[in-house]
């Protein structure tokens, strides 16, 4: 048994499957998890010193690339300074400045300390500025484990919410509507029989958890549209694609204006970090100015705070890195293009800026049932030789790849063999 066999084993005894987060589990590829213990650059190394190259990137953060020295001494810097106040700080005013100066349409911005905090707080906040209950969300988009948005569409696009997990009240997931991602006829279906009653649609404007599926043509413009006229406040979920497709995230990307935007993983450069802004009437309605009622004790860390930071800034000061890594990626994800066309494998590839997915179908992908009808089964086996062959994918169909600044041409090329021969 290798290091990470024997810690997994030790690790189920006390810890629910092991893991602190489901995504973290092999058990869709029927292999123990790889308990990882360094980062640098594009690279992780795992207990039994098996060095790999990563493609998760900590699931999106690390988009310079693990352990960059200027915010590794960020962090290093403010930690000389004690671990948290539970007063205010200054670093969370430059954090909040810089947030609203990057993204025109947030005009206030408040931290967190998740992605799903961040989401649960601004559909608060769009009830409580609509004074409507109902939200729509679209199948397959993860948008964190609160209850009201652990439902999918059971049954087709009419039927309210029935949760996805258990011990979620169907009472609270009954004003969630669910529609199907890039069919805006199944939104205007809803809007039609619910209209003054929905508060907020969300969106993740380039899904990511069920695997890269791109937004088609006018798909988020619809949603833009919709909204106004129902006087609906529309939701991006910016997590993964905040500070990433672009500087300003997919909203820049595609020229696109939210009501409110969720933001996480990225924000942090790897601290626990969650925000949530936009539109300066919604956000005054938050507490302690508005009645919206939301807080956080180690919300703004001032630790968590400096990474952020450091990130950003440095994203904001770099516009190149965008260009080249979107290039790098473009060609990466167009090399395993190839590589099936060479084979004569019918797989499909999704990406766009440096996320992309490799679905086992021959379908196209565009939505969640389309995403379903990949061979699980076939990309188990290629994520298991991906990983013996030290390429670190997402143990899952139905997650995205990531791509950092970090990614050398060697580090491509060794991937692209590894892919080839897996395949
Ligand atoms: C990861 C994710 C979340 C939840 O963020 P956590 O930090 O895991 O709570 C929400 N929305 C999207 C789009 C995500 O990818």
């Amino acid at each position: 048994m290798n290091q990470s066999e024997t810690l997994f084993k030790e690790a189920v005894r006390y810890i629910p499957g092991g893991v602190n987060s489901p995504v973290r589990a092999f058990g869709s590829i029927g292999t123990t998890p790889r308990f990882i213990t360094k980062a640098d650059k594009a690279y992780m190394w795992d207990e039994d010193g098996q060095r790999y190259i990563d493609y998760i990137g900590s699931w999106g953060p690390m988009i310079l690339g693990h352990n960059h020295p200027d915010v590794r001494q960020a962090v290093i810097d403010a930690c000389d300074k004690g671990l948290s106040f539970g007063a205010a700080t200054k670093a969370e005013v430059v954090m909040a400045k810089l947030i609203c100066d990057i993204v025109p349409s947030i005009d206030m911005v408040r931290m967190v300390n998740s992605g799903t905090e961040a989401v649960m707080s601004a559909i608060r906040a769009a009830r409580g500025y609509t004074k409507r209950d109902k939200i729509i969300k679209f199948t397959g988009c993860y948008h964190g484990h609160s209850d009201g948005l652990l439902v999918k569409a059971g049954s087709g696009v009419m039927t309210a919410g029935v949760p996805d997990s258990s011990g979620v009240p169907s009472s609270v997931t009954s004003d969630t509507l669910t529609a199907e991602y890039n069919n805006p006829e199944s939104v205007r279906l809803l809007f039609d029989k619910f209209g003054e009653e929905i508060a907020a649609v969300i969106v993740e404007p380039v899904a990511a958890n069920m695997g890269v599926v791109l937004p088609q043509e006018n798909f988020l413009q619809e949603l833009r549209d919709i909204c106004d006229r129902y006087g609906s406040i529309l939701i991006f979920d910016e997590v993964i694609t905040g500070f990433r497709l672009s500087l300003q995230g997919a909203q820049g990307y595609f020229g696109i204006t939210p009501d409110l935007t969720t933001f996480g993983k990225i924000i942090g450069a790897g601290m626990p970090v969650g925000a949530y802004g936009g539109r300066r009437d919604i956000m005054e309605l938050i507490s302690p100015v508005g009645n919206v009622y939301q807080a956080g004790t180690l919300s703004g860390n001032p630790v968590a705070m400096a990474a952020g930071i450091t990130q950003l800034t440095l994203l904001k000061e770099h516009p190149e890195f965008y260009t080249e890594l979107n290039k790098k990626s473009d060609d990466f994800f167009n090399s395993i293009i190839k590589i099936l066309r060479q084979k004569n494998l019918p797989w499909q590839v999704n990406h766009i800026g440096s996320i992309g997915s490799l679905f086992f179908t021959e379908k196209p992908v565009t939505d969640y049932s389309s995403a379903k009808s990949s061979d699980v089964k076939a990309y188990a086996r290629y994520c298991n030789k991906m990983i013996s062959r030290g390429i670190y994918i997402a143990p899952a169909q139905f997650e995205a790849m990531f791509l950092s600044l970090a990614h050398t041409s060697q580090d491509i090329a060794q991937t692209l063999d590894a892919v080839s021969e897996s395949l």
